[in-house]
């Protein structure tokens, strides 16, 4: 697809622009209905149209939208109170998108680190990691494609691969600029790919003997999206630092960074901040979202039809050859084949699904938390088939 003029060339879109949303559902301006299994990347946690969510946002609209972190603002401390209770830490920071909590996080690091005498702090990062696309965040991350173009990129990164404890204790022992490890729960973009809970606990006791602050991007998996409020949260741990962002507030850009003890307390005025992070109109969006999480039930809704969809699809693709793994937690399921299957998407759309594929191979669902045994019904007699046929044209062409 050429870009659309006058933006900037920076997606290949599919030809569809949505004009509204429905709960589960999303309608494109020429009327058409298209089941949501993507929620704008784990972003509309409540889906479209949510009736609370949109009565809270219009009422605070006519009140106040921004006012400045230089004045006191109340929600913000509401939203922080409500998620140092669910997380189990002590303090918050409210900025806007996920890299810009993942900033803040590695700025928390390096003056760790540097509180503690360490004149090159260094941060353990994951391969196949994504943190964003900032020219620090973008360095953490473990992808050439995201880097490709962009160096010098900032250094400071040691990089292991996921769930490899071996790995991480090398470097404990041979590099004594380590201050942090920062880590996705279930890494996103990188194909769905989950911490063990074993292996968070080791990272957590490694961390604890060495000093290092164990920071979790639970960007994309945090916020119920896996059943849990964090997806950490079924390895037992508590981490000192967590960026959160993408569905937050349901789909108004909000970012937050959670810390704890001596991380928590690293920041004083001057050292960091944002003009509009912590607005009152997302403050209000992630208080309601909250809200509408806790009386709708919607993390048990998460678990429960997230093992419908995952046990459907094993069970509807089973003896398929090309069907590698069906993974994931909660509504963050990922498919994976053994070939590229990008087409997927705009075939998926033409069936009347939206959904994505990441890491090149990987089938991606994040619906929204509200999706119900209906939705999960019609997603699965639409995508088995559509995943089938698709695997089975390769193996037809191979023969
Ligand atoms: C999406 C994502 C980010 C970046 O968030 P933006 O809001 O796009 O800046 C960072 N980390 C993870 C794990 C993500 O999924």
């Amino acid at each position: 697809m050429p870009a659309t003029q006058p933006l900037m060339n920076t997606y290949a879109r599919q030809p569809v622009a949505f004009s509204h949303g429905d709960g589960a559902w999303l309608y494109d301006t020429a009327g058409r209905r298209y089941l949501d299994c993507l929620a704008g990347i784990a972003v509309n946690t409540l889906g479209h149209n949510h009736p609370k969510l949109v009565a809270a946002l219009r009422e605070q609209v006519a009140r106040i939208i921004h006012s400045s972190n230089l004045f006191e603002v109340p929600l913000q401390t509401q939203l922080g109170a409500k998620l140092v209770e669910l997380s189990g830490m002590t303090n918050v920071f409210f900025c806007n998108s996920g890299l810009e909590a993942n900033e803040a996080a590695l700025k928390i690091a390096r003056k760790y680190g540097h509180a503690r005498g360490v004149a090159l702090p260094e941060v353990v990062v994951c391969e196949r990691a994504f943190h964003g696309r900032s020219i620090a965040t973008l360095s953490a991350t473990g992808n050439a494609k995201v880097q490709a173009g962009f160096e010098p990129l900032v250094e400071g990164f040691v990089r292991v691969p996921l769930n490899d404890l071996a790995a991480l204790e090398r470097v404990a022992a041979e590099r004594p600029g380590v201050v942090a490890v920062f880590l996705e729960a279930i890494q996103g973009e990188g194909g769905i790919q989950p911490a063990r809970a074993d292996y968070l606990r080791a990272v957590r006791r490694l961390c604890d003997e060495r000093g290092w602050l164990l920071m979790i991007d639970e960007v994309q998996c945090g916020t119920g999206r896996t059943g849990k409020w964090f997806a950490h949260q079924r390895a037992g741990i508590v981490p000192d630092v967590m960026p959160l962002a993408k569905g937050l507030a349901s789909g108004v850009p909000i970012g937050a960074v959670v810390a704890r003890g001596a991380a928590a307390e690293v920041f004083q005025p001057g050292n960091h901040g944002t003009t509009f992070g912590g607005n009152p109109l997302a403050m209000r969006a992630g208080l309601v979202t909250i809200d509408a999480m806790e009386e709708e039930g919607l993390l048990a809704n998460a678990s429960r039809i997230g093992e419908l969809i995952m046990s459907g699809v094993r069970s509807g693709l089973a003896g398929t050859p090309g069907l590698v793994e069906v993974r994931g937690q909660g509504l963050m399921i990922g498919i994976e084949l053994d070939r590229p299957c990008g087409v997927l998407v705009a075939r998926a759309l033409e069936a009347g699904l939206v959904l994505n594929v990441t890491a090149e191979r990987v089938v991606r669902l994040l619906p929204p938390l509200i999706f119900d045994d209906g939705h999960a019904g019609q997603l699965l007699d639409t995508l088995v088939p559509l995943i089938r046929r698709f695997l089975e044209e390769g193996a037809a062409r191979a023969a």
